[in-house]
């Protein structure tokens, strides 16, 4: 599979100086052409972050301090997004890649129909198309989506949550991107809502080759959604891998634990156990491996050292995890015995 959008040690910071934090910490990470990865990791280990970061959409006091983007289009030469002027980065967004936010649900604009809506995303970033053409196009996307012609004159209050939020996922794919970044855009929805949603994200990606990025909180939802997971901590990727391996055997104690916070969607009910503590404060971070004063297996070497993200020495060249208990024989170290920013 080839690469779509290549995150090579991207640094998010909020805030400069001696005040600033490192939200998002030297992550690396691919995602491949045609492929659902997802992103999970508790509130505050900087997933939303990375997201925003990737496609430059950082609210202030975000601002990106090292790394690059690099996105392969599918016919041209690829070219860092990071690197892209205003112009060029307005093109980029629309034309490429989509964002469906958390809550977006509720984004709608109250006084226009949905019709209304997706028709002025076609008229304001694809202007060659005729009226005739931007119909179809709104009517084909609400009908992927699941969304029937007669509720085209709807306006955003007269339809329910999951159909609110199917017009959000049509809006997204209505100007045929190529990357879809989904930052938790089910959570306001019940599971079985969260569920019928996701399951159709994946046909609809099958039928129009996007790639997407879904991030969330609820790593049970990934392991049946996705093709690839990658977890966050304290602002760096922790493990990545196939959902099924990471599933069967998570390597990072962490993903144990999240693993172990969720009940499974399908499959046998498994006791909860949770994490103990809380995730770590992004000014005043453990020296080492970040998640040592959680973790049931820390050992001396952790609380001094950091282990870096690569791939542990006996499993698959798929995966990749940052932990002691599974050094690899290529990974590096780096030795972070004061508190970074
Ligand atoms: P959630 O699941 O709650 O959305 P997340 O994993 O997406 O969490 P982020 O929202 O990316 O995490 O936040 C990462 C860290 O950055 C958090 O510790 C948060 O406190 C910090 N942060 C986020 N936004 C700001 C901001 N505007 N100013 C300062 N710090 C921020
Ligand atoms: Fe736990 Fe050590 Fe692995 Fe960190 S490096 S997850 S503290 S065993």
């Amino acid at each position: 599979m080839n690469e779509v959008l290549e995150i090579r040690n991207l640094t998010v910071h909020y805030g400069l100086g001696t005040r600033g934090v490192r939200a998002v910490r030297d992550v690396s990470l691919t995602l491949h052409r045609g492929e659902v990865l997802g992103l999970a990791g508790e509130s505050g280990s900087g997933k939303s972050t990375l997201a925003y970061g990737v496609t430059r959409l950082l609210p202030p006091p975000g601002v990106i301090t090292g790394g690059q983007v690099i996105y392969h289009p599918q016919n041209g030469e690829p070219f860092d997004v990071l690197k892209l002027t205003d112009r060029q980065l307005r093109a980029f967004r629309w034309a490429r890649t989509a964002i469906v936010f958390q809550g977006a649900m509720n984004s709608l604009n109250p006084v226009h129909t949905v019709a209304a809506q997706l028709t002025d995303a076609l008229t304001a970033h694809e202007p060659v198309l005729t009226r005739s053409q931007k119909a179809a196009r709104v009517r084909e996307v609400l009908d992927l989506v699941g969304i029937s012609a007669e509720r085209l004159g709807s306006y955003p209050h007269q339809l329910s949550g999951g159909m609110r939020q199917r017009v959000m996922i049509a809006m997204a794919l209505v100007l045929r991107p190529e990357v879809v970044i989904m930052d938790e855009p089910t959570t306001a929805l019940d599971v079985v809502m969260q569920r019928q949603i996701l399951s159709q994200l994946v046909v609809l990606r099958e039928q129009m080759g996007f790639s997407v990025v879904f991030i969330t909180h609820d790593l049970s939802l990934l392991v049946e959604f996705s093709d690839r997971i990658a977890i966050m901590y304290g602002g760096r990727i922790v493990e990545q891998g196939p959902a099924r391996d990471l599933y069967t055997d998570p390597l990072h104690p962490y993903s144990a634990g999240l693993l172990g916070s969720f009940p499974p969607l399908r499959g046998p009910r498994r006791e909860l156990t949770g994490i103990p503590g809380s995730p770590p404060d992004l000014s005043a971070m453990p020296t080492g491996c970040s998640f040592h004063p959680r973790c049931p297996q820390a050992f001396d070497k952790c609380r001094s050292r950091l282990p870096v993200l690569g791939p542990p020495a006996l499993a698959t060249e798929e995966r990749e995890v940052a932990c002691w208990l599974h050094p690899g024989e290529q990974q590096g170290e780096r030795q972070v015995l004061s508190m970074p920013r």
